[in-house]
C-alpha cells in the first residue's frame, strides 16, 4: 500500500497550519506571540484554543486527553481523563477547558523529587507547553507539558531546557546586535537525533528474564558470528525489519517527526533511524515519541525494541548522536562559516565559544550522559571514551593554531588572517565528518555530540550545552559591548580563548592509549564512570552557572544529582537481584542435567564394556565442574553482598558499592557462566543464547 507522505503528513498534530485554519485571528495571534516570545496568554484566548483543540481532536478519533510530560523516571508519564462531563438526564458533553489545557494537577508523590518535595506537599503540576504542538495518539489528546512542585522547582527534563532556551536567544541576540543583525528577532539552538536500537523476535525476549527485568542480557556467550564481518552495517533489510520500519515511519509522519533516513547498524539486529533537524524543543519531544513509538511498533509486528546502551556483550551498544547547531529566525546557521569576513569573523566567535565551553565544563557534559546502562559503552572502544575532547578536523584547527600565534595562515599567499577583515580558507565540508571516535566533533555546520545513550533524554545534554555555551556568549557580548575597536577586540578575545582552551582539541584517535596518556598531561577530565561523574554536579562552579542563567536552583542540581544516583543504584541492584535469580533458577539446573548426562553416558559406556578412552566425557566433567565451583562460589559471594545492600545508605554510598562491589561481582558470575555455555549441550542451556536472539529475526 502506498502512503501519501505530504497527506499524512502532521496529520494528526495540531500544528501551526491546523491553528492558523481553525483558531480566529486573535487567538492565532495570541498563541504564536506565547511560542515567539513566551507572552503569557489571557484567559479568553486560553479558552478559545482549549475549545478548538478540543474539537479537532475530536474529528481525530480522541475520546480522551492527557497532559504528556518528562519526569526524572527518564521515560514519558501520561494520565488519561476523557473528554465526557455529565449533561445531567443521564446525558454527556464533551468538554475540554481552559483549565485542563493549561494546567493539571498531579500526584507528584510517586515520581522521583531528589528530596525537593516535602510530603506535606506531594501535589505537583503540568503546565502546557505551547511551544510543542499537541498531537492526537491511540485516542487521546497529547499535551506537551512541563512537571512542577508547586514551590516552581522542576521536577522534569523539560522544564531546564526551556529555561536554558531563553537564555541563550538573549545571548546570542546581544552577540548578532554587535554584528549589525537588528533584525534576527530570535536564535534557537537546533537538534537532530540519530537514534541506534535493536530489534529482536518476541518469542526470545519472552524467554530471558534479564532482558525483560534490565532491558540487557546479564548473561550469554559471544556468538560465533558477531559483527566482524561487517555484512550488517548499511546491509539489505529484512523484510520483517523493513516492514516495522514502515509503518514506523508512517506513524511518525503523522506525528509530524520528520523521520528521514534508516538503515541497519553494526551490530547484527540493531539498526538506526535519524530525523531531519528542527528547533530543539520540538526535537528532544519527538525524540521521545520515537522511542514510544519503537517499542510499541515493533509489538504490532512480533517484535522487541531494545533501547538500552548495551543489550548484548561482545556486540556494540547503542547510542544517539546528539546534533546540535544554532538557527535564527531569519534562517541563518549560526555555525555555517561564511563568505564574507564579517560573516567568518561571526562563525568563529560562536566556534569559540562552544570550544570554551566544552573545555570549561568537560564535567557537566559528562554528567549529562551518564547512566548505568551508557557506563558499559563509553571508553569501551566502540564509543566515545569517557575523556571529552573536540574534534575540528585539520583545515579548521589549523585555522585557529594560525589565529593564536599570529602565524600565516596560508603559506602560499602569505597572509595572516585577521579575524574581522579577511576571509576564512574555505573549510571543506567532507574532511571535517571522517572521524568517528570523537566525542564532540564539529561535522561542518553543527556539532555531533556522540557520547548520549541511546536510551537517554536529549533534553539533559541538550540543555547542558545551551547553557554553557550561553554563559561563554554572556563573557563575549560583556566585553566586546563596551569596545572601543570592535575588531580589534574581538581578535584579542578570540585569540586569548584559543590560547587557553587549545587543550580540548584533538583530532587523532581517541580510542588510543596514547591519547589516554595525552589527555591526563593536558589535565583533562576522565570520569570513567556515573558514580564518579555525578558527584560534580553540584559543584560551585556548577551551581552558579546554572543560577546565572536561571536555568537550575543548587537545591534544583542537588535533587537532580541525588536522583540520578539513586537511580544508577536501582538499576544495579535490580540487575543483581535478577543475575542470582536466573543463576539460580536456570543456570545451575542446567549445569547439573548436562552434567548428569555426562556421567551417565560416561557408566553406560562401561557397564556395556564399550571400549573408549573416556577422554571426552572426563574431560568436559573435568573442565565444566571446576568452572560450576567457581560459579557457585562467586554466586554465592554476591547473593551475600547483595543482602548487605541497604536502601537507607546516602545516595552515594549505594551507588559507591553497587559498582565497586555488586557489579564486579556480576561479572565474575558472568564469565563463569559464559564460559560453561561454550561447553554445553544446545539443549541443556534453557534460555535463548546470544546467537537465538541476535539472529532471531530471520527473513
Ligand atoms: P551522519 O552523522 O550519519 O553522517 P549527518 O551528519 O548528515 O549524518 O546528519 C545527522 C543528523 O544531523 C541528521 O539528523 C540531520 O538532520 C542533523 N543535522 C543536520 N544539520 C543540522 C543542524 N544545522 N542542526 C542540527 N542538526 C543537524
Ligand atoms: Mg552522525
Amino acid at each position: 500500500m502506498s502512503v501519501n507522505i505530504p497527506e499524512i503528513f502532521g496529520s494528526m498534530v495540531f500544528s501551526d497550519k491546523v491553528m492558523k485554519e481553525r483558531l480566529p485571528e486573535g487567538a492565532y495571534n495570541a498563541v504564536r506571540e506565547a511560542i515567539d516570545n513566551g507572552t503569557p496568554l489571557s484567559h479568553e484566548n486560553a479558552k478559545i484554543i482549549a475549545s478548538v483543540m478540543k474539537e479537532w481532536a475530536i474529528e481525530k478519533g480522541a475520546t480522551h486527553f492527557t497532559h504528556w510530560f518528562q519526569p526524572m523516571t527518564g521515560i514519558t508519564a501520561e494520565k488519561h481523563d476523557s473528554f465526557i462531563e455529565p449533561a445531567g438526564n443521564g446525558e454527556v458533553i464533551m468538554k475540554f477547558s481552559e483549565k485542563s489545557l493549561v494546567k493539571g494537577e498531579s500526584d507528584a508523590s510517586s515520581f522521583p523529587s531528589g528530596g525537593l518535595r516535602a510530603t506535606f506537599e506531594a501535589r505537583g503540576y503540568t503546565a502546557w507547553d505551547p511551544t510543542s504542538y499537541a498531537f492526537v495518539k491511540d485516542g487521546s489528546l497529547y499535551v506537551p507539558t512541563a512537571f512542577c512542585s508547586y514551590g516552581g522547582e522542576a521536577l522534569d527534563k523539560k522544564t531546564p531546557l526551556l529555561r536554558s532556551l531563553e537564555t541563550f536567544n538573549r545571548e546570542a541576540l546581544r552577540i548578532l546586535k554587535l554584528f549589525g543583525k537588528e533584525n534576527v528577532k530570535k536564535v534557537m539552538p537546533t537538534c537532530g537525533s540519530e537514534q541506534e536500537y535493536f530489534l529482536i523476535d518476541k518469542s526470545v525476549y519472552e524467554k530471558r528474564l534479564d532482558l525483560i527485568h534490565c532491558g540487557r542480557t546479564l548473561f550469554g556467550a559471544r556468538p560465533s558470528k558477531g559483527q566482524e564481518l561487517e555484512d550488517h552495517y548499511y546491509g539489505a533489510i529484512k523484510s520483517r525489519v523493513s516492514a516495522f520500519m514502515k509503518e514506523l515511519d508512517t506513524e511518525l509522519w503523522k506525528l509530524g517527526v520528520y523521520a528521514k533516513t534508516k538503515h541497519n547498524e553494526v551490530a547484527p539486529a540493531q539498526h538506526e533511524l535519524a530525523p531531519v533537524f528542527t528547533s530543539i524543543n520540538i526535537a528532544s519531544d519527538q525524540n521521545q515519541l520515537t522511542m514510544e513509538l519503537m517499542k510499541s511498533v515493533a509489538n504490532k509486528h512480533g517484535l522487541v525494541c531494545l533501547l538500552h546502551e548495551k543489550p548484548f556483550a561482545s556486540v556494540n551498544g547503542s547510542g544517539k548522536h546528539d546534533n546540535w547547531s544554532i538557527s535564527t529566525d531569519t534562517n541563518e546557521n549560526l555555525l555555517d562559516p561564511g563568505a564574507t569576513p564579517s560573516e567568518n569573523a561571526q562563525f568563529l566567535l560562536f566556534l569559540v565559544a562552544v570550544i570554551s565551553a566544552v573545555d570549561k565544563h568537560q564535567d557537566l557534559l559528562r554528567i549529562s550522559v551518564a547512566s548505568a546502562g551508557n557506563d558499559h559503552r563509553l571508553g569501551a572502544d566502540e564509543a566515545p571514551p569517557a575523556i571529552i575532547s573536540i574534534y575540528l578536523g585539520e583545515e579548521l584547527e589549523g585555522i585557529l593554531h594560525a589565529i593564536e600565534s599570529g602565524r600565516e595562515y596560508n603559506a602560499k599567499k602569505k597572509s595572516e588572517l585577521k579575524i574581522g577583515v579577511s576571509v576564512l580558507p574555505p573549510i571543506p565540508k567532507d574532511s571535517t565528518d571522517r572521524n568517528r571516535t570523537s566525542p564532540f566533533a564539529f561535522t561542518g555546520n553543527k556539532f555531533e555530540f556522540r557520547m548520549v545513550g541511546s536510551s537517554l533524554n536529549i533534553a539533559c545534554p541538550n540543555f547542558i550545552i545551551n547553557t554553557i555555551v550561553a554563559d561563554e556568549l554572556k563573557e563575549f557580548a560583556d566585553k566586546l559591548e563596551n569596545a572601543t575597536d570592535f575588531n580589534t577586540e574581538l581578535n584579542k578575545l578570540i585569540k586569548a580563548k584559543i590560547k587557553e582552551h587549545k587543550r580540548i582539541l584533538f583530532s587523532g584517535n581517541n580510542y588510543s592509549t596514547e591519547w589516554k596518556k595525552e589527555a591526563k598531561k593536558r589535565g583533562l577530565l576522565n570520569l570513567q564512570s556515573t558514580v564518579d561523574a555525578l558527584p560534580l554536579y553540584n559543584q560551585t562552579k556548577n551551581v552558579e552557572l546554572f543560577e546565572k542563567h536561571k536555568v537550575l536552583s543548587g537545591s534544583e542540581i542537588h535533587s537532580r544529582m541525588e536522583i540520578l544516583l539513586e537511580n544508577y543504584s536501582n538499576i544495579v541492584h535490580i540487575e543483581a537481584l535478577t543475575a542470582i535469580d536466573i543463576a539460580r533458577k536456570h543456570i545451575i539446573p542446567s549445569v547439573l542435567a548436562y552434567q548428569t548426562f555426562l556421567l551417565k553416558s560416561h557408566d553406560l559406556k562401561e557397564k556395556c564394556g564399550v571400549k573408549f578412552s573416556r577422554k571426552m566425557e572426563e574431560d568436559l566433567l573435568g573442565k565444566i565442574s571446576e568452572l560450576a565451583e567457581k560459579f557457585y562460589e562467586s554466586l554465592q559471594k554476591l547473593d551475600l553482598d547483595e543482602k548487605k545492600y541497604n536502601k537507607t545508605w546516602p545516595n552515594l554510598k549505594k551507588a559507591k558499592f553497587c559498582k565497586s562491589v555488586l557489579l564486579k561481582e556480576m561479572q565474575s558470575l558472568r564469565n563463569y557462566a559464559d564460559q560453561m555455555e561454550l561447553l554445553m549441550g544446545k539443549e541443556y542451556i534453557n534460555f535463548p543464547t546470544y546467537e537465538d536472539i541476535l539472529y532471531s529475526v530471520k527473513y
